[in-house]
């Protein structure tokens, strides 16, 4: 049997924080890969694998010889997690990718998908938009 070792990560205030403990019905016990993986990492690398992602528990792999990488339910690897395409709030109109006004657009460059002009925004999209603006105030 196979023991799971989970990280979990919560957004607060002050930034992101993560949480591990170390299964105790583990049977490598102190001799554990994934101890050793987790006190070379430090804090930071922690941080970034929780980076863009919501919180909630997550199950831990290795990766590579030193790392250690999120896995989903289905046994495979979390890439990191792109941030949002579009900010929440804003005009709900605003472009797919950027949400930028279809008025001021013009050319703007975003990750994905690079250079592009105006979008139109997904049903979905717009409806989301309203509802974070409908929350912000
Ligand atoms: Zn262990
Ligand atoms: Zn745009």
């Amino acid at each position: 049997m196979t023991v799971t070792h989970t990280l979990t990560i919560t957004t607060t205030p002050d930034g992101l924080e993560t949480d591990w403990t170390h299964p105790t019905d583990c049977p490598d016990g102190d001799t554990c890969d994934f101890l050793r993986r987790i006190s070379r990492m430090g804090i930071h690398d922690m941080v970034d694998l929780g980076t863009n992602r919501p919180d909630g528990t997550y199950n831990l792999a290795r990766f590579g010889f030193h790392s250690l990488c999120l896995i989903g339910d289905d046994g495979h690897i979390l890439h990191p997690a792109e941030p949002a395409p579009t900010p929440q709030a804003g005009d709900p109109n605003g472009c797919h990718w950027c949400g930028i006004n279809q008025r001021t657009h013009a050319r703007q460059y975003t990750e994905q998908p690079g250079w592009h002009t105006w979008t139109q925004p997904t049903n979905a999209q717009i409806k989301a938009r309203m509802l974070a603006r409908r929350s912000a105030t």
